[in-house]
């Protein structure tokens, strides 16, 4: 388990000017093994070292152990550009048959313009929590650096150092280190007692412990958002485009925030009642299977759920508790009481077996189906139904609060009752 802490560091004005003009050696590097391997298509790392260090081996260009980090950056880069291209031909291809006129975009090499992102490992850095000091390689030797952290990060500082990046960030025009903190894995149990999650976009969790996940002002929010995007488009001037920039960040922002609540309420409530297991859905299915309007649509492919299946695993992890994806096959359209499958036995927000009249909240149905299917994937259970998954009965109408979290205050005055209604 990874744990990264992001510290700021306090330069002077003669150290900022060391560490951008490694940033740039380091830059040079990386552009020179990137055409050295697109002209001479050589792609293994220990080739290109041998094809492209002689030409940096003079050490005050830039210290050996950054130089060779350099090219094993170039190499990633390298390798998601061919497997890109690869795909992009074969997409070409397709669309030439198809008689298209306007075909996909070649994609360009990978080149660093400016300050490009400095990997050091453990080697080439060094890092002292105690006395607030960072040791970090340079074209001027290895210059020490203090820092600071925010105390949030304070409780990941005693795992093993890995490695850092220093990153430049333009917006703010500073530099920072983010440094990776390895901590040993915990063994997660056996599942026994398992969390059925439905996710989506006007609840965003369900899970089937009866509680509801959601922001009620999300629609009225990334409306906004959109609108805002629309109209900013439909300008296209500079500052129009600099506002665009500025905005996609904002959201970005809040996105994150709200995929933070959600996935911490949720492994707090799991392991509240003692659940050792979380199972979602393949995210796959959000997409396809969703039927909505236009607006609830966009609002759907800009959210990321794979982000929140993210948080939800790192944090389910620190608190013990595994997190598994099952298939969606008939989640929302089978009755979880007597499996009976048809799909007009939801419509909208509701559930109603035509074969057994039960009832309920079709997210809260779902949720229960996940519960179930995972439970029969890993032979726990035989997969007839009975009326154990239909726990809350029949008419279930969950009561919405009014906000699930107040952005800024969830981390310190949040109880857990506040959070969720379930019924
Ligand atoms: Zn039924």
């Amino acid at each position: 388990m990874n744990r990264t802490i992001k510290i700021s560091l306090y330069l002077s004005k003669e150290q900022e000017a060391t560490l951008k003009d490694t940033s740039l050696k380091y830059a040079q590097v990386f552009n020179k093994v990137v055409d050295y391997s697109i002209s001479t298509g050589v792609t293994n790392g220990v080739e290109l070292h041998r094809g492209t260090y002689k030409d940096f081996s003079n050490r005050e260009f830039l210290p050996s152990q950054l130089i060779c980090s350099a090219r094993v950056k170039a190499t990633e880069a390298l390798k998601s550009f061919r497997t890109k291209s690869k795909k992009r031909t074969i997409r070409v291809e397709k669309q030439k048959e198809q008689g298209k006129k306007r075909l996909l975009k070649s994609i360009n090499k990978p080149r660093s313009k400016g300050l490009l992102s400095i990997r050091y490992d453990a080697r080439s850095f060094s890092i002292d929590f105690k006395t607030n000091i960072i040791g970090l390689a340079s074209t001027s030797g290895r210059i020490k650096i203090p820092f600071k952290t925010a105390q949030y990060y304070w409780q990941y500082t005693n795992g093993k150092v890995c490695s850092a990046d220093l990153v430049y960030s333009k917006d703010k025009k500073r530099f920072f280190v983010n440094v990776v903190m390895e901590f040993p894995d915990t063994m997660l149990p056996d599942p026994i007692k398992i969390l059925g999650v439905d996710l989506g976009i006007n609840n965003l969790a369900v899970s089937s412990d009866n509680k509801f996940y959601l922001r009620p002002d999300l629609r009225n929010i990334s409306n906004r958002y959109q609108a805002l995007r629309g109209r900013l488009q439909s300008k296209g001037t500079r500052s129009a485009k600099r506002h665009l920039k500025k905005l996609s960040g904002c959201e970005n922002r809040f996105h994150r925030d709200v995929n933070h609540c959600v996935s911490k309420n949720i492994v707090r409530s799991a392991k509240l009642q003692g659940y050792d297991t979380i199972a979602i859905e393949n995210l796959k299915h959000i997409r396809e299977n969703s039927k909505l309007g236009r607006a609830s649509k966009a609002r759907l492919s800009s959210w990321s759920f794979a982000q929140l299946q993210t948080f939800l695993t790192y944090k389910a992890a620190s608190a013990g508790i595994q997190v598994e994806v099952v298939s969606a096959k008939y989640t929302s359209q089978g009755c979880s009481r007597c499996g009976h499958i048809y799909k007009p036995q939801r419509k909208g927000n509701e559930f109603h077996c035509v074969n057994c009249d039960y009832r309920n909240h079709s997210d809260l149905n779902a949720s229960f189906n996940i519960s179930k299917n995972f439970q029969v994937s890993r032979g726990l259970s035989s997969g007839a139904y009975g009326d154990t998954f239909a726990v809350c009965g029949p008419s279930v109408q969950p009561a919405y609060c009014d906000r699930f979290v107040s952005s800024n205050t969830h981390i310190s005055n949040h109880k857990p009752t506040n959070l969720f209604v379930g019924s």
